[in-house]
């Protein structure tokens, strides 16, 4: 059967991907991108060579019925994202569903698992897990204050993303809000900068800019 394999690939460390991983990226006809440039100089740590089709948030319909007429030929495709876990934040999840509702059961819809920024974060923090909220990103503008008045009101765990650009708007806005709540706020998880900061709000701010605001940045919030 033919098959769209989604392929998580590391969020910093290389040897965080898997033997599925390479062996799966090395076999298909072609691997589905984010970036060609990220995912060129993956696959040549590893030595694979493989036809590569970019598909990230710009593509449109007219990229999508190309992937999906190259599955409907017989193609197998790997999708992998610059980062992590496709589908997770990102536009994975919109292919899968065009190719879902395109081809249903004639195509076998393959997970590769590994990193997740999210779940790699979760695991870190000591917080329960059983149950939990994960919220993508916060929006940019329009939106931004709800999102983080809505916080207030959510009982659980709750994990979220946000950008380098942000962060400290972000932690100003948590002080707002909620500046009582627990935080674990993860950067570069997994690379040489990495660092886990707990506290409140405040307390993270102030240890956030005594080490540095740059890199990538995973915030999780402890139940009420
Ligand atoms: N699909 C990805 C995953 O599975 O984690 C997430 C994609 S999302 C577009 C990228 C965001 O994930 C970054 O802006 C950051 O918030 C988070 N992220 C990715 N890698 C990270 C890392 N090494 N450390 C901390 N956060 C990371």
């Amino acid at each position: 059967m033919t098959t769209l394999y989604i392929v998580a690939t590391p969020i910093g460390n290389l040897s965080d991907t898997t033997e599925r991983a390479k062996q799966t990226l090395a076999s298909v006809d072609a691997i589905l991108c984010e970036d060609t440039r990220v995912t060129s100089k993956l696959l040549s740590v590893f030595g694979i060579q493989r036809t590569l089709v970019a598909y990230h948030q710009h593509s449109d319909d007219h990229d999508v019925k190309k992937i999906v007429a190259m599955l409907a030929e017989g193609k197998s495709l790997a999708l992998v994202t610059d980062a992590g876990t496709p589908g997770i934040s990102d536009p994975g999840g919109r292919l899968v569903e065009a190719v879902v509702r395109e081809l249903g059961d004639s195509v076998a819809i393959v997970p590769i698992p590994g990193a997740c920024a999210a779940i790699a974060a979760l695991s870190v923090s000591g917080f329960p897990t059983d149950a939990f909220a994960f919220l993508g990103f916060p929006p940019h503008k329009k939106g931004r204050q709800t999102f983080f008045r809505n916080l207030v009101e959510m009982q659980g765990t709750v994990v979220f993303y946000e950008s380098t650009h942000r962060i400290e708007k972000c932690l100003d806005e948590l002080n707002a809000n909620v500046p009582a709540r627990r935080l674990v706020v993860c950067r570069e998880l997994t690379k040489m900068h990495e660092t886990v900061y707990r506290g409140t709000a405040a307390e993270v701010t102030e240890r956030l800019k005594s080490t540095s605001i740059r890199g990538e940045f995973v915030v999780v919030l402890a139940p009420l």
